[in-house]
């Protein structure tokens, strides 16, 4: 599976960085936001390190399928009633901070700090 040793994001799947995980599986890890925006902040990632939407293609709509099927899920499991939001941040214009694709999925009781 590809792994960037310098990225952030590939350093906690492979439980360099600590993080409050959410879910796991195979292919897909979700885990809570450092800096929550929302009560409830979650990022859904692909385990293979992919920098950002733009360099996926055909072959990765499976994973990008399971990454938005997963935030219903784990939003009920996580007790939000009351709807979320689902971001994917991509490249400068678009604020992408970390360089390995990720889903933010926040819900909660507004106001929220962002967005
Ligand atoms: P972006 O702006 O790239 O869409 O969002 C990156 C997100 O990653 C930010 O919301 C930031 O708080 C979060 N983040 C950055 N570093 C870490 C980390 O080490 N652990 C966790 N849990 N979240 C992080
Ligand atoms: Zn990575």
């Amino acid at each position: 599976m590809t792994h960037d040793a310098n990225c952030i994001f590939c350093k906690i799947i492979a439980g360099q960085i600590p993080s409050r995980k959410a879910y796991e599986d195979e292919e897909l890890l979700a885990f809570h936001d450092i800096n929550p925006w929302a009560p409830v902040h979650v990022l859904i990632i692909p385990k293979a390190h992919v920098a950002t939407l733009s360099d996926t293609g055909p072959e990765h709509a499976a994973m990008l399928g399971r990454m938005l099927a997963l935030a219903p899920r784990l939003m009920g499991e996580l007790g939000v009633t009351n709807g979320y939001r689902t971001v994917i941040n991509t490249g400068p214009d678009g604020g992408q901070e970390v360089y390995h694709l990720h889903m933010h999925v926040m819900g909660g009781p507004r106001p929220w700090l962002k967005g």
